[in-house]
């Protein structure tokens, strides 16, 4: 028997860390979200189910979360929408069709602006729709210059919540409305430390308490709308991303390799099952 023999690392959903917007611009251009494009249209956010009978399969659910926000968004035509943390763009594709309006998507990633542009000439909405590579916790546009503004699962990656929604409410006008999208943790007990954080290997998050949502918006200067606890609607999301995960081994191995590979397949399976990982949606207006 070997006395020293080492035991392999496990696999750990224990660290929690509040990163810089330029590494998560670094985690958005790494090859596997090219590969990840292939899931749902290019749609990076969870799957809304309206009830437990609801059969949607996770990319349909992942348009039906979109459709969720764009009801909450409720822009008119020719309005013009700040997209907060775009991605893809496909979000921002899905509005821009559904309300006929015009899109200002910005992600920290200069893949994904790179990649939203491409798609969305080739979607024919290149003229009133377009990405730019700009961090939400600096914004450069002019005062009151959008009508309203959303962001679909981009501020748990946000270190200064606040900063940044006073940076939206800045630039939107009177009137303007800001849903939210968020993975959040639950009922924090106090007393009780957390039986697992979010890891910054998983998915670079900060994120915050549920209940803080409402003062954040109240103190960059937002009335609040809603806040509503969404974690049963979404629950499903882990199981598809796993499943999907699962069928696209090889293509993950490739790019990651085999141990790359098991510690992420863990590392999302592991969030799935997490207790204190809820998600909500936070609607404000700025008065
Ligand atoms: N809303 C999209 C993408 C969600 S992924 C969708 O639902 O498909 C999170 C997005 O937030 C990424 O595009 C990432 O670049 C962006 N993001 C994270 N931090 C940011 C910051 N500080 N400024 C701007 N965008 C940011």
């Amino acid at each position: 028997m070997t006395k020293n023999a080492t035991t392999k690392k496990p696999p750990t959903v224990n660290k929690t860390v509040a990163p810089e917007p330029s590494k998560i611009g670094d985690y958005y251009d790494h090859k596997v979200f090219d590969l990840m494009t292939q899931l749902g249209d290019g749609n990076l956010h969870y799957g809304y189910w309206f009830d437990d009978n609801d059969t949607a399969t996770f990319d349909q659910a992942m348009v039906q979360m979109t459709d969720e926000m764009i009801r909450r968004l409720d822009p008119r035509p020719g309005d013009r929408i700040l997209d907060v943390g775009c991605g893809n763009g496909t979000p921002a594709m899905q509005l821009a069709r559904a309300r006929d309006v015009e899109v200002v998507g910005i992600s920290v990633s200069a893949r994904q602006v790179e990649r939203g542009n491409r798609r969305a000439q080739e979607a024919g909405l290149g003229d009133r729709v377009r990405f730019e590579q700009i961090d939400a916790m600096n914004l450069p546009f002019d005062n009151g210059s959008f009508d309203h503004a959303w962001a679909l699962e981009s501020m748990l990656h946000m270190p200064d919540k606040q900063q940044v929604l006073t940076q939206v409410n800045r630039v939107v006008c009177s009137g303007a409305r800001m849903p939210i999208a968020d993975m959040v943790y639950l009922n924090p007990d106090p007393g009780q430390p957390r039986t697992a954080t979010v890891s910054d290997t998983t998915i670079y998050a900060s994120l915050t308490d549920i209940g803080d949502y409402p003062g954040i918006f109240r103190a960059a200067g937002f009335t609040v709308l809603e806040l509503t606890d969404i974690t049963r609607e979404t629950a499903k999301t882990y199981d598809g991303y796993v499943e999907w995960i699962r069928a696209h081994r090889d293509e993950y191995v490739d790019i990651i390799g085999v141990e790359g590979y098991d510690l992420f397949l863990h590392n999302q399976a592991a969030l799935g099952k997490m207790p204190e990982l809820g998600y909500i949606f936070a609607t404000a207006q700025r008065p």
